[in-house]
């Protein structure tokens, strides 16, 4: 049982207690870490701050020893900022990221992570103008929160599909000590990266963008086959990925200090995630795990 592992999940911040009950879920899990989202992923009702118990959530993972950087928050994956044909679109989804932006402040947690857009009609280089244009605006804002861009599968017309287009969007980064990556397993696979190849991997991500940017790894199997492009998540050993190559990914020295986040889909109903904490600290997979999920 590997308990240094900085592993966790996906975890509903929801009644009765809201950030506290999320902690106590995630530990109820075996997790010593967890990504959230601070309201529903697909709109922009947000309840207060004051109704999210944040201090006694606080309290609570002071006293169990898990310090605030094991924690993420995903932004919304309905702003998109790669594109601004509608104007007003783009500036809600402007001033909806900085609200993120200061309620993931408010939970002292130091990473949100964000999809870098879809470009639509948009060429890659205004897709990634428009998105950093945006981050330049918002990021002048004087806090320790850092935006995580996600790595995508390249599902239409998303933008960073690629480490070569993740870079250029850091380039056109001013405040780039504020932007960094979230690697996720499943999308690069579903990009067309020879992920089984930690090493081969890892060393193209740390020649054209750095090792040092990643923030979090979110550790997901694929439904689907290398280069589908389809971002179809799996539970661990079920997919094309498969069990030992993830597992690479959670214990490679060069990922150590990051979280490693699972966004596997439920199984009967029920969240999975215990069970695949436990064979990731374990470092051993059970055949046909999933059967006793129910
Ligand atoms: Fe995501
Ligand atoms: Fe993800
Ligand atoms: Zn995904």
């Amino acid at each position: 049982m590997n308990e240094c592992l900085i592993i966790g999940c996906h975890v509903g911040l929801s009644g009765p207690s809201y950030f506290l009950s999320c902690a106590e879920f995630a530990l109820s899990l075996k997790a010593n870490a967890f990504m959230f989202y601070t309201g529903a992923p697909q709109n922009s009702v947000r309840k207060s701050l004051d109704e999210m118990h944040i201090d006694e959530g606080k309290a609570f993972l002071k006293e169990k020893g898990i310090p605030l950087s094991n924690l993420v928050v995903h932004a919304p994956y309905i702003i998109n900022l790669a594109n601004k044909e509608n104007l007003e679109n783009y500036e809600f989804a402007k001033s909806f990221l900085k609200e993120e932006i200061r309620r993931t402040a408010a939970f002292g947690v130091p990473t949100l992570v964000l999809h870098p857009g879809a470009r639509k009609e948009a060429s890659f280089e205004e897709g990634a103008q428009n998105l950093a244009d945006a981050l330049n605006e918002i990021l002048e804002e004087e806090n320790n929160v850092k935006i995580a861009l996600e790595t995508m599968a390249g599902k239409g017309s998303e933008i960073g599909r690629s480490f070569e287009e993740l870079s250029y969007i850091l380039s056109l980064i001013k405040h780039k000590e504020k932007v960094g990556i979230c690697l996720d397993t499943c999308h690069i696979f579903d990009a067309g990266y020879d992920i089984e190849d930690i090493d081969k991997t890892l060393g193209e991500f740390d020649r054209i963008i750095g090792l040092s940017k990643i923030l979090v790894v979110h550790l997901n199997d694929s439904k689907t086959f290398k280069g589908s492009h389809k971002d179809r998540h799996e539970n661990l050993g079920y997919g094309a990925i498969g069990f030992e190559t993830l597992l690479k990914y959670a214990y490679d020295e060069r990922l150590k200090s990051v979280p490693k986040i699972l966004e596997t889909p439920y199984v009967n109903g029920l969240p999975p995630y215990k069970k695949e904490i436990e064979m990731l600290r374990n470092g051993e997979y059970q055949e046909n795990w999933k059967e006793e999920i129910s």
